[in-house]
């Protein structure tokens, strides 16, 4: 059937695009993360709060993956990050070929670490590799608990989740091991962080994730 192939070649392009992405920022020794989400669960926020703890340590820049705003872009530019707007033109995710893009106005070599925040949607981003070192989810308990059933693709295809806005557990009357517990039954390797943005609560657990992922990265780099 031609959709068929239209959509195979479609994700073959992808996946070469992504495998070269994947190339050039390891040979840079930069360590990337696909961040990604539904919309309102606090990524650009966790950025903000993580730039302010790491910009001291960690040369850090980010690709900001956006509708048709550059507020995200504005807000992770103010923290002292270089960022890279992408603009998809209410396109609901990122693809290799646009990072690709992205990634040519960057100055590579003179980074450690490297956010891409997607688009803020739980279906087709799961589908599109990036050249990323590792995808990190990040879910806000106000979704709820039933998120991971419902979009297991996504749950799947990340390490980590940040289970964020977990200052207000209390007033939702819910439980982190609940959450936990459904994100497990759909992904039982998944590394579970449960933070609060706003709070600062449970961060150092991820920034201490980020600074392992960065060493290690470097020192392979090194070798090659
Ligand atoms: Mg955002
Ligand atoms: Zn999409």
């Amino acid at each position: 059937m031609v959709t068929v192939k239209l959509m195979e070649n479609v994700m073959k392009a992808n996946e070469a695009a992504a495998e070269a992405n994947a190339r050039r920022m390891e040979e840079a020794g930069i360590f990337a993360v696909d961040m990604m989400s539904s919309p309102g669960s606090g990524k650009t926020t966790i950025l903000e709060r993580t730039l302010d703890a790491l910009g001291g340590e960690l040369r850090t820049a980010v690709i900001e993956g956006d509708l048709y705003t550059s507020r995200d872009a504005e807000r992770v530019e103010a923290r002292g990050a270089q960022v890279v707007q992408i603009n998809t033109g209410g396109a609901c995710h990122l693809d290799a070929k646009v990072v690709q893009q992205a990634l040519e106005s960057m100055d590579l070599q003179g980074h450690d670490l490297l956010f891409i925040e997607n688009v803020g949607n739980l279906i087709c981003p799961a589908g599109y590799r990036l050249g990323e070192s590792e995808r990190v989810m990040v879910l806000s308990v106000t979704e709820g608990v039933d998120k991971p059933e419902k979009y297991p693709a996504m749950f799947r295809s990340c390490s980590v989740a940040l289970v964020n806005k977990i200052d207000l557990l209390e007033v939702l009357e819910m439980d982190i091991r609940e959450v936990a517990d459904e994100i497990r039954r759909v992904n039982p390797r998944m590394k579970i962080l449960p933070v609060s943005a706003r709070t600062g609560e449970g961060m150092e657990a991820w920034y201490e994730w980020l600074r392992v992922e960065v060493r290690r990265t470097r020192k392979s780099a090194v070798r090659a």
